[in-house]
């Protein structure tokens, strides 16, 4: 064996083990947003980590703020004066992120419904603390339900929003944590980090690579504790999970979970969880719960007028529907094996 080939056997042989090596991989964990942010980066050094983690954790929090639906904060404020039929002052994220929302709520056909607050107030579901039944009354949720609160009863002019509607009340929690990391994304990628993910209780952005290979992502068993699935995901991809396992109360044997349909008024039924891969997370965030509230057979035509073309859903039977494009990108553990259909 010549110097060069025996140099050859060494770099082999030495891969793997760089592949796995701790030192190489970065890690932080925050506790915001009413989760556990984790945050992992590639081969970088950790100075330059620890300053862009900071930052990020700072921004995270504001966004919390910002965005609370029930804590005080500017939502809130601007809530307080659409229920008073007077008009709010924006600034422009807030401005931005309801001109977004209104964008999608039309490409989902009123289904991701931000505009639905009083609902999901109705159900319990705005409060720190997990309801615990009974679930509302049918007037209750008729009343709302009758005056069609949606995102275009908002008007929009001069740094100022209101309502047409006073049974319009926003609650962005169906898209703001999709917001908060994609904003913790452009941080990172801000301090020159460009492998890394940032994962917020699952829900997660990817950019780059783990070294050599994808990162390696783990879709949970919507009625267990474990993962029946894996997804590898790179270059700049975010994936979004929905479920009625994540915010539910049973009340008299039966399941009520935070995903309304605005049609109904009612949690959602149909499916268990639905997982959604795009670049950007607000859009992955958004597109899982509409996707959700659409339910098994459903989805598909709303995913194409989202532009969402990786979509997987596990039914109430627990069977799988999925989009010919996520086929490939799903692995199922060796327990789980579903009936699956392609659409
Ligand atoms: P999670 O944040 O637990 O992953 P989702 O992204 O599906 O779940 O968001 C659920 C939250 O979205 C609810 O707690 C509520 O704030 C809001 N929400 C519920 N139903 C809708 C809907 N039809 N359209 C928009 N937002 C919704
Ligand atoms: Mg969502």
């Amino acid at each position: 064996m010549n110097l060069s080939a025996v140099l050859l056997a060494v770099l082999l042989l030495a891969l793997p083990g760089c592949e796995n090596d701790p030192a190489r991989v970065q890690t932080a964990r925050l506790v915001v947003f009413g989760t556990l942010v984790d945050i992992s980066a590639w081969d970088i050094g950790s100075e330059r980590f620890d300053q862009a983690v900071s930052e990020v954790e700072l921004r995270l929090r504001q966004i919390h703020e910002d965005l609370h639906a029930w804590h005080p904060g500017r939502l809130k404020e601007i809530n307080q004066a659409l229920a008073s039929g007077e008009s709010s002052p924006l600034n422009p994220e807030i401005e931005g992120l309801i001109a977004k929302s209104t964008r999608l709520f039309r490409q989902s056909g009123g289904l991701f419904n931000p505009a639905i607050g009083r609902l999901i107030a109705e159900w319990g579901f705005q409060s720190d603390n997990l309801p615990s039944g009974p679930p509302p009354s049918g007037a209750a949720v008729k009343v709302i339900l009758d005056a069609h609160p949606e995102m275009t009863d908002l008007h929009l002019s001069g740094g100022r929003i209101e309502s047409l509607n006073p049974e319009v009340q926003l609650d962005l929690g169906g898209f703001a944590k999709g917001y908060a990391v994609d904003e913790a994304i452009e941080i990172l990628r801000s301090h020159g980090i460009i492998n890394v993910i940032c994962n917020a209780g699952g829900d997660l952005r990817v950019l780059g690579r783990h070294g050599k290979r994808a990162w390696h992502i783990g879709i949970r068993d919507p009625r267990g504790a474990g993962v029946i699935a894996s997804i590898d995901a790179e270059g700049d991809q975010s994936v979004f999970t929905s479920g009625d396992y994540e915010r539910y109360y049973i009340y008299d044997g039966k399941r009520y979970h935070h995903i309304i349909d605005p049609r109904s008024g009612y949690p959602a039924t149909g499916a268990r969880s639905v997982t959604v891969i795009a670049t950007r997370s607000i859009v992955a965030d958004a597109a899982a719960t509409a996707l959700f509230v659409a339910g098994p057979g459903n989805w598909p035509d709303i995913a194409r007028s989202m532009g969402i073309d990786l979509v997987m859903m596990i039914d109430q039977d627990g069977a799988v529907e999925m989009s010919q494009n996520m086929v490939d990108r799903v692995h199922f553990g060796n327990e789980f094996k579903p009936a699956v259909t392609v659409y």
